[in-house]
This record gives structure tokens, sequence and C-alpha cells, in this order.
């Protein structure tokens, strides 16, 4: 994995975690250290069938979440 998380909004680490749970069918991109936490589940993705996900369908999502995650991070940066 390559994707660049910037520091958290929040209590400022470097603590990132970026997960894709098949488990629980949800996208999470959340702090270590404190409670921040991004999450999207497979249904809110759209997907058709939140069962079955590609790698190359996965890694879009996470890519986006990423975007969001680094933008909120410069909000009164
Ligand atoms: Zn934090």
């Amino acid at each position: 994995m390559d994707i660049k998380l910037k520091p958290c909004p929040f209590c400022g680490c470097e603590h990132i975690i970026a997960e894709i749970n098949y488990m629980s069918k949800r996208f999470a991109i959340y702090c270590e250290d404190c409670i921040a936490v991004m999450e999207l589940s497979f249904i809110d993705a759209q997907f058709d069938d939140g069962s079955f996900i590609s790698f190359y369908e996965a890694r879009k999502v996470m890519d986006e979440m990423t975007e969001q995650w680094n933008r909120r991070t410069n909000n009164g940066a």
C-alpha cells in the first residue's frame, strides 16, 4: 500500500490505519491514538452486491477516502 495519509487532524499523530474489512463490509480510516475515524460501508459505496468487491474497486474507494481524510486535515491548517 502506497497510500499517503496525513496525520490525525485531532491529535496530530501519524498512526493512521486504512483498512478494508470484508467481515463487516466496511472501509475505514482511523487514528490509532484517539477516536478519529472515517467509515464507509460497502453499501454506501454503491456496489451492486456488497459481498463481491474487486481489489480494483476497493482500491478506488480507498483512494477517495484517503483524499477526503487528507482534505479534512487541511482544514484550519
Ligand atoms: Zn488521533
